[in-house]
């Protein structure tokens, strides 16, 4: 058995039982479902229940998506803690050193914008690192 949500041509809700949805269909065509409010048959299913869950899914979505966001953030800064070494506002004349070796250990430190800017036209690659997300206590 099925329970629809039923809606009338007048706009009055309702609701009735089937045992499937063929049957369902087969009612309504034949003028067997009525309204229990005012007996019309043009009766249809209410189109309110799926757009009511696609808008809850939409914001869990959301906060999924945000959620794994942070959590790879947290897990960027983890690995260039484990990986590389901190070389603080050395960061420039470091990157430069490191540029020239071959297969030199990576760093991360602090660099100003303009610093940045300058290490990217020289051809060294610097990556921004974002920052971590605020913790809530
Ligand atoms: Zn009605």
């Amino acid at each position: 058995m099925i329970r629809y949500d039923l809606v009338c041509a007048e706009g009055h809700l309702f609701d009735a039982w089937f045992s499937d949805s063929a049957s369902f269909d087969e009612q309504v065509a034949a003028g067997l479902v009525a309204c229990p409010v005012c007996g019309c048959s043009r009766v249809e299913k209410q189109l309110m229940a799926p757009s009511v869950t696609a808008a809850k899914s939409g914001k869990a979505g959301l906060a999924a998506e945000t959620a794994k966001l942070r959590a790879m953030v947290r897990a960027l800064h983890e690995h260039v803690r484990r990986e590389a070494e901190y070389v603080g506002r050395r960061f420039p004349e470091e990157a430069r050193k490191r540029a020239e070796e071959d297969d030199a250990k990576p760093i991360w430190g602090e660099a100003s914008g303009e610093e940045v800017r300058a290490l990217r036209e020289e051809g060294i690659e610097v990556l921004p690192l974002p920052p971590l997300p605020e913790k809530k206590n």
